[in-house]
């Protein structure tokens, strides 16, 4: 891996779920980070043309006639994801996964790839998510015996509900003593909205996360992959590699 400071080769950078809308933030605002370079995308079916911009594509059934690469981001779907974590894991490589609605199985073959590789799955990468769940952990120890609500809103093509940050969230509030329950809404082109209410007796906090733009989810990926690559194999969080 090629990671050392000053070195001159950029890391070499595969987006996987390449024609979605996480996929096409991604390359469209990887340029930004001159230190990598994207050496491939991957689409679900047989691409053409197979350049476009510089970049070769490849189907998903091509994984293994991928150029050598550092790292992979992956925004696809959980059919998608089990196959990329297995090619990083085989050849060593980095993988940053934003891909929601994992299973218990998939969130567990992560845990043992990561003997293998440095891993980073996050259900959010924004820095106010990362926020908002250091928040909710805190209110909710501090309020004992409260309702804790978490409502959710996403655009109407988004497959799995509640949203991994709402359950993310959730796991926030639960650390703090909370039990939370869920509310999703699907509705028009919402890029992603949460609301976490905490409820008394003739009292509520109301603690919301806005995102209007995905770009903060791709720029945050694209953040984390730069400092992910020449890590020691392991599982890593978003707030380990800020900064
Ligand atoms: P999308 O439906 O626009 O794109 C999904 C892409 O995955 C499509 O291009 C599809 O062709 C591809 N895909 C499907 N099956 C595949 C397979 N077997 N192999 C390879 N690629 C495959 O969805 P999106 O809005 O881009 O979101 C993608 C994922 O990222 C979802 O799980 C979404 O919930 C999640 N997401 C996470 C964050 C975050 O910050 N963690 C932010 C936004 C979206």
């Amino acid at each position: 891996m090629n990671a050392s400071p000053g070195n001159e080769s950029p890391l070499r950078l595969v987006i996987h779920g390449a024609s979605g809308r996480m996929g096409q933030a991604l390359l469209r605002l990887a340029p930004e980070f001159p230190s990598m370079q994207v050496v491939a995308a991957v689409v679900r079916r047989t691409p053409s043309p197979r350049v476009v911009d510089g970049v070769p594509y490849f189907a998903s059934t091509e994984l293994a006639s991928l150029p050598p690469f550092d790292v992979a981001i992956d925004f696809s779907l959980p059919q998608g994801f089990d196959a990329i974590l297995a090619l990083c894991a085989q050849r060593g490589a980095a993988l940053v996964s934003g891909t929601t609605g994992l299973s218990d199985a998939q969130r567990g073959a992560l845990d043992e790839a990561a003997v293998r590789s440095p891993l980073l799955w996050a259900a959010n990468f924004s820095l106010g998510v990362a926020v908002l769940n250091d928040l909710v952990e805190r209110a909710a120890a501090m309020l004992p015996g409260w309702d804790c609500d978490i409502v959710e809103a996403h655009h109407t093509r988004k497959l799995d509900a509640p949203s991994g940050t709402a359950l993310a969230l959730g796991e926030s509030a639960g650390r703090g003593g909370a039990s939370p329950h869920y509310a999703s809404l699907r509705a028009g082109d919402i890029v992603g909205e949460h609301l976490v209410q905490f409820t008394g007796i003739g009292e509520r906090i109301e603690l919301a996360h806005r995102a209007s733009n995905r770009d903060i989810f791709a720029r945050g990926a694209l953040h984390v992959a730069t400092r992910l690559c020449g890590k020691a194999p392991g599982s890593y969080r978003v707030a380990d590699l800020l900064g």
